[in-house]
């Protein structure tokens, strides 16, 4: 390839699901691996290095040769033929030679070298039209993997960055998310996903740019690239040139523009012009985000998902969860910090908790379910946010609530908590309250019988339509069914809240419908007191629900009692939205 091709911008084109732009050199997290790093060499390292590559190099010589012996018989001797393939490429003397003479040349890690050389091996084959030879792609794809899985134990799992840096995956799960340096990461750039997984969740709440379902971009990009990560657009540009830069700039400063004005109003009441207060809280993941959400203009935190701190150190200690809760605490009262108990399992695995697999993670053993079978790692919990509450108002809600049996016997755990707490002297808790979130259709039905236990409800739709539409929140082959406007997922609503009302109980909602000013309409409509939503979506909604009012919202929930298709439901809230806030679109 020519310098110029090199160099060359290159665009591709995939899913926005949080806004923002970033532009950086690119870490690349492959599938079971990170692309190493060039590290440099000593002179005098080089042939320890090249013996750990050696050994790396037996070691899956031996695996091959296992492997072939395991399918050796003659219904499978297709398949064996593939691993005397995967040996040839293996024992191939060129790429041996060319290592080792890189590697004594240029005084850089081996496995950076053996790395790159593969991989242009792979594009070299990638672009052929021969299918055959096109397959060898795979072939030697799969060779790669498994030396650099062996050369891995010199390799960092989890890297740190020394300058900033945009992160490209293929998938990118929860607790990859939360083992990264935060502080050096820009953006998301991922292959696959949707906007409801909780790595767009985390880009969100972090206030970073993030692309989903580019397909194919971690085989094309390498680390180090300069990149340019559009995430208003959905686009990921390779070699931005100096015009598309600028491009990018005056586009930047207009959005600073949109931002500033907004900002300026942060603070003032979030009431409708008809006279209908609603509180705009924040949902929030990590204790650092607190300093930002208490200059945000949040009336509380509506939302903290403590899954995050308890992948960070699954062991982690009552003390070390009381001290982060505390200070999360400390840092909102007198505002007060919704915390929500463990909400572990679907896309947040726990390797140690679950042991094996499950074939449906997001219908299993997920939430309250895994508290309530985890006795004292739940009250481990419930004893930290205690004491936390000590230092100002908070509200404990638990997760995944199927049955009011659930709320009742998390209940109990909690008054066996505070009596123990209360026995070892330690000071009481200010003000406690008790929420269940509502996001299985089963809660929602028999949500009159749960409010009689809690102080309120907590809409997640996020998985309240995943659960009543049958649509896998990850799934990008479903990703056009999940539609938060169903009549469906309204009627569960309504039913909520009307239950709610009776039992004279606050409804907040915060799954990520709510922060979407198209639907905000039918929010208001359907009669909603509380608008959870990520930090930087909190200034946006304040001034759309200051545009708009209650009663005509009223009038277009009436007018959709008849509509079955969620498209022309959306419509009528658009078009509203549209016209009360034009400013924000
Ligand atoms: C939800 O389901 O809407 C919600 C807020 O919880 P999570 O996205 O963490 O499942
Ligand atoms: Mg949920």
């Amino acid at each position: 390839m020519t310098q110029e091709a090199l160099t060359q911008e290159r665009t591709w084109q995939g899913t926005a699901v949080s806004s923002g732009v970033a532009h950086a050199v690119v870490h690349v997290l492959r599938e079971d691996f990170d692309e190493p790093d060039a590290d440099p060499i000593t002179a005098d390292e080089v042939e320890a290095e090249l013996a750990r590559w050696h050994i790396a190099m037996d070691a899956t010589h031996r695996e091959i040769e296992e492997l072939k012996e395991m399918v050796s018989t003659e219904e499978r001797s297709a398949e064996a033929d593939i691993f005397d393939t995967h040996l040839l490429i293996l024992e191939d003397v060129s790429i041996r030679k060319h290592v080792e003479k890189t590697v004594r040349e240029k005084l850089i890690c081996v496995d950076a070298i053996y790395y790159r050389l593969m991989c242009k091996h792979m594009d070299a084959l990638r672009g052929l039209a021969d299918s055959y030879l096109r397959e060898r792609f795979l072939d030697i794809k799969d060779i790669t993997h498994r030396v650099m899985r062996h050369l891995r134990g010199e390799l960092l799992q989890h890297p740190m960055f020394d300058d900033p840096v945009i992160i490209v995956a293929h998938d990118l799960t929860p607790s990859d998310t939360v083992q990264l340096d935060r502080s050096k990461v820009l953006g998301f750039a991922i292959e696959t996903g949707s906007g409801n997984s909780h790595a767009a969740i985390i880009a969100r709440s972090l206030g970073l740019p993030a692309v989903v379902r580019l397909h194919g971009i971690t085989d094309e990009l390498h680390s180090g690239d300069p990149v340019l990560l559009d995430g208003d657009e959905g686009a990921l540009i390779l070699n931005p040139t100096p015009a598309t830069l600028s491009k990018y700039r005056s586009r930047e400063q207009q959005a600073e523009k949109r931002e500033d004005a907004l900002h300026e109003t942060r603070h003032q009441p979030s009431v409708t012009l008809d006279g209908m207060a609603i509180q705009v809280c924040a949902n929030a993941e990590f204790v650092e985000e607190m300093g930002d959400i208490r200059d945000s203009g949040a009336a509380n935190v509506g939302l903290f998902r403590t899954e995050f701190l308890y992948l960070e150190d699954p062991e982690g200690t009552e003390d070390w969860l009381a001290d982060n809760y505390t200070r999360a605490v400390k840092i909102i009262a007198p505002g007060q910090v919704i915390f929500r108990t463990l909400d572990i399992g679907g896309d947040k695995v726990d390797e140690q908790l679950a042991s094996e697999q499950e074939p449906n993670p997001f219908l299993g053993w997920r939430g309250i379910r895994v508290s309530l079978g985890r006795r004292d790692m739940f009250k481990r919990q419930l004893r930290a946010l205690l004491r936390a509450a000590a230092q100002g108002p908070i509200g404990i809600m638990f997760p995944m609530v199927s049955d009011v049996g659930e709320v009742r016997a998390a209940k109990e755990l909690l008054d066996e908590c505070a009596n123990e707490l209360s026995a070892e002297g330690y000071p009481p808790p200010q003000q406690v309250e008790i929420g269940a979130m509502i996001e299985i259709p089963s809660a929602a039905l028999t949500a009159d019988l749960i409010a009689t236990e809690v102080d309120f409800f907590s809409l997640g739709t996020n998985d309240l339509v995943q659960y009543t539409l049958a649509v896998d929140r990850l799934n990008e082959r479903v990703a056009d069914l999940y539609s938060p406007t169903h009549p469906a997922v309204l009627r569960l609503i309504a039913l909520t809240v009307e239950a709610a009302r009776r039992a004279g109980i606050r409804v907040c909602i915060c799954g990520e419908m709510a922060a979407d000013v198209e639907v905000l309409p039918l929010l208001i409509g359907l009669g909603l007191d509380e608008i959870s939503v990520s930090t930087g979506q909190i200034a946006r909604v304040k001034h759309a629900i200051r545009k708009l009012n209650a009663s005509e919202c009223r009038s277009i929930i009436d007018a959709c009692r008849h509509l079955g298709c969620p498209k022309e439901i959306l419509g009528l809230s658009r078009d509203m939205a549209h016209e009360m806030y034009s400013d924000l679109f």
